[in-house]
């Protein structure tokens, strides 16, 4: 691809810090000029968007340099790993709009590690350790204050051999010992104070089943994985600072006797995506489906990839978003406004203009003949003409939401109120006469008057009025369950919070409304399309709704209210 001078210069103002590193890496042909980056989630849960940050750093800029990215499960924990969680992280990761050049995982590399673990027993660098891990925990010290070693340091290289085989073998019992490398208990860098490296799991493993006992643990095996794979630049994020010198003390360990010219990995480490109102860790997203709190990894509430997906956000306006937040050194709790605007902006470009009515009220147009129907034309996107238009019919009796008319409205009502005039979208200009109440006093029915010439598209009927109502014709609309989503959490910052997480949860975060009616056009559409109910939000069609019980997601309302009425 070749640019002009000026573009490159402008181009080169936008990058972002990790964008200068790897370019400079490959003005200066190192890695013989490859770039090869990786994403690498544990199957452990679903994704959330603070992976969609780090997959849109992985993979965007593999691609924008022409390197590759790839994905690797991070499987060494049989525990907590499930390949219900490997399929969901493939599906999400295309549906973000990236492509892995090969899928790797760490179990692949178990042969691998072991064999080096064994090389460092060898070579007195790594012994077993029967203690429990709060008595090894206890001797790790301070940072300020050495730890003390163990009693185990320095037993001979042939029972370390031995007992180590032990831990794989299934003679000895989970959680019996660890296999640990011989550092330095006095490191300023609490990494370096004997790592533990290996611990025994009595669990049948998704990939490799029964074959291992003994698992490597994090450290030992994500830069190892790395360097297997000739991963050039290894973006994570800021928490493994203090790891990355234990990553490279590994890799040089393993590269020992080997070509020097063989580089390890780049570290760059960039901040974590914080969101306010809402918990990141894989661990609370899983309590909160396991214990019911959410209906499952894609609840619409949720700050999963699938969730949102399902609240009907695009792929587009999550990577308008990140790019609006940036790659930084510095830790932020970015705003949830901002990802709704983000959503907002790309949504009006896309979403399918349609009419709705989530809390109805009937109003009859007294002057208009019983029994007359007339089509009318909808335009799909004003935003987009070329996407057409499709019709929506008009009779004398039609539903508008209960809060467009107002018996005794203040002066700067611009909707129905008795003597005011409104227009209806797309078809007449009416004025209100009166309404009918029930045996509560509630409005039960609002009378209007429309004038046939007024009607919108007609000549000389751009008569203004203040206000434009949506409606639906009562004969031609279908009934359909809405589901109102807002925070999950209360608070601003959960993650921050005293208390247990749980009893932060916003107790409205979910409404059901079951009264609302919907254009029969909707029964062409489909979960996941983009939808605009006119006047009222951004939509889209539930996974659970059928031709018999229409579901509808407001995947955001039309304007940021909700943080006016809480600051
Ligand atoms: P856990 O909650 O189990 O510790 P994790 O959130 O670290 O897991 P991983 O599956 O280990 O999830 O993460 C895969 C990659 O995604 C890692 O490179 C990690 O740095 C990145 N990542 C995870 N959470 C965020 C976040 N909030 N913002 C940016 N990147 C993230
Ligand atoms: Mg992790």
């Amino acid at each position: 691809m070749t640019t002009t001078n000026t573009e490159e210069l402008s181009e080169k103002k936008s990058l972002n810090f990790v964008e200068e590193l790897v370019t400079a890496d490959l003005a200066a042909g190192k890695n013989d000029g490859r770039l090869q980056t990786r994403f690498p989630p544990e199957p452990n849960g679903y994704l959330h968007i603070g992976h969609a940050k780090a997959i849109c750093m992985d993979f965007g800029i593999a691609q924008k340099y022409g390197g590759v990215c790839n994905l690797r499960l991070d499987d060494t924990n049989p525990v907590k790993e499930d390949t219900e969680y490997v399929e969901a992280i493939k599906e999400d990761i295309q549906w973000l709009g990236f492509k892995w050049g090969n899928i790797y995982h760490a179990s692949d590399y178990f042969q691998q590690l072991w064999d080096f673990a064994i090389r460092l027993i060898e070579e007195g660098k790594a012994y077993v350790d029967e203690q429990t891990s709060e008595e090894i925990a206890i001797q790790k010290g301070t940072p300020t204050q050495a730890g003390t070693p163990s009693p185990y340091r320095d037993r001979p290289i042939e029972e370390n051999l031995e007992l180590f085989k032990k831990m794989n073998s299934g003679e000895a019992e989970e959680g019996s010992m660890v296999l640990r490398a011989k550092i330095d208990m006095a490191s300023p860098n609490m990494h370096f104070r004997d790592p533990i490296i290996y611990r025994i799991i009595n669990k049948e493993h998704h990939r490799t089943g029964n074959k291992w006992k003994a698992y490597p643990m994090y450290d030992f095996a994500h830069g190892q994985s790395d360097y297997f794979e000739g991963v050039t630049h290894s973006i994570c994020t800021l928490e493994f600072v203090p790891h990355r010198p234990l990553y490279d003390y590994f890799i040089d360990e393993l590269k020992q006797g080997k070509d020097l010219a063989d580089h390890r990995p780049r570290q760059i480490e960039f901040n974590r995506l914080n969101l306010t109102y809402t918990v990141m860790s894989k661990r609370k997203l899983l309590a909160l489906v396991k214990e019911g709190l959410v209906n499952g990894w894609d609840d619409p509430r949720m700050p999963t990839l699938c969730g949102y997906r399902r609240r009907g956000y695009s792929p587009e306006a999550i990577r308008k978003f990140i790019d609006m937040i940036g790659y930084t050194k510095f830790d932020a709790l970015n705003d949830f406004a901002m990802l709704e605007a983000a959503v907002r902006e790309d949504l009006n470009q896309r979403a399918t203009r349609v009419s709705a009515v989530l809390n109805p009220v009937k109003l009859i147009i007294t002057n208009y003949p019983e029994g007359q129907t007339e089509e009318l034309e909808a335009i799909n996107n004003p935003e987009n003409l070329s996407e057409g238009s499709h019709t929506i019919e008009f009779s004398r009796e039609l539903w508008i939401e209960r809060e467009d008319f107002m018996e005794n409205a203040p002066k700067k009502y611009f909707r129905l109120t008795p003597g005011n005039e409104v227009r209806l979208k797309n078809a007449y200009i009416v004025k209100c006469t009166g309404c009918k109440k029930d045996e509560n006093g509630n409005v039960c029915e609002v009378y209007c008057e429309y004038d046939p010439a007024s009607k919108s598209g007609l000549p000389g009927a751009d008569r203004k009025v203040k206000g434009t109502l949506h409606w639906l014709s009562c004969n031609h609309c279908l009934p359909a369950e809405v589901r109102l989503y807002d925070r999950l959490f209360s608070v601003e910052n959960p993650s921050a919070d005293e208390r247990d997480f749980r009893e932060l949860l916003n107790p409205d975060s979910l409404k059901v409304l079951t009264n609302c009616y919907v254009e029969k056009f909707l029964t062409t559409k489909h979960p996941l399309d983009y939808l605009q109910f006119q006047r009222i939000g951004y939509f889209t069609m539930d996974k659970d709704s059928t031709a018999d019980h229409l579901i509808f997601n407001r995947t955001v309302g039309l304007k940021d209210t909700w943080s006016k009425i809480n600051k």
